[in-house]
């Protein structure tokens, strides 16, 4: 793609949806790691679900070493991979208190001290919550990135780099929703929706599926 189609490809996802969010739950920082981190091979429709009644009472690190491991574990049974990541959660949570007061750090570097929190975690977290241009490269990132051309890599983060350099403003800040938000959507891991894909004119996947199949439109 041009610097011009990337251009016009984000101009055209910005037109539908100005203000994109995460579709994660999340009231503060804390929250917002802890439902990031519970994410991984899991949805966010899942997580959320988990998520309501552990954040009405869990607000803070202090308050999720109260709750305990067992006790973390008995709210997040319904989430995959659900042991490791109460392991995660507990020891993230002591290591904030101990060495941050409580408080989530704002570099990559700090966050990615954090037990469970890997590039992406810290990328989604630095965007979403201190409002930094991160790439949180991501499934759904990673496959409209390569099949577009826009960042085409072998791995997140070759992809992560390219989309460094390449995403212009105004929309740097919010790209990664809306591409997540493209992916999950429309360009859809198994059959990508070109037929009613409002970017398929600067999309040069060479594999389009520009008729919608039997029964769907
Ligand atoms: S044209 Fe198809 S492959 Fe390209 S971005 Fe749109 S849905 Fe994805």
């Amino acid at each position: 793609m041009t610097k011009d189609q990337i251009f016009e490809f984000f101009r055209r996802l910005a037109e539908d949806n100005p203000a994109p969010q995460t579709e994660l739950e999340y009231g503060n920082a804390y929250q917002l790691v802890v439902a990031v981190a519970l994410s991984a091979q899991a949805t966010d429709v899942g997580v959320n679900k988990a998520t309501r009644a552990l954040f009405a009472k869990v607000k803070t690190p202090q308050q999720m070493l109260d709750l305990g491991e067992d006790g973390l574990k008995e709210h997040i049974k319904t989430i995959g991979l659900f042991n490791s990541k109460a392991k995660n959660v507990i020891a993230l949570s002591q290591l904030l208190v101990d060495e941050y007061g409580g408080e989530v750090p704002d570099t990559r570097e700090d966050l990615m001290r954090l037990p469970g929190v890997g590039r992406k975690t810290a990328n989604v977290v630095l965007n979403c919550w201190f409002g930094q241009e991160t790439f949180a490269v991501d499934t759904h990132i990673f496959r409209v990135s390569n099949r577009t051309g826009m960042a085409k890599g072998k791995t997140p983060d070759q992809v992560e780099a390219k989309l460094e350099k390449r995403v212009p403003q105004p929309f740097r800040r919010d790209s990664h929703h809306w591409m997540i938000l493209h992916g999950r959507y429309v360009c859809k891991a198994r059959t990508p929706e070109c037929w009613r894909c409002k970017v398929a004119d600067l999309c040069s996947f060479r594999k389009k599926v520009l008729e919608a199949p039997k029964g769907r439109t």
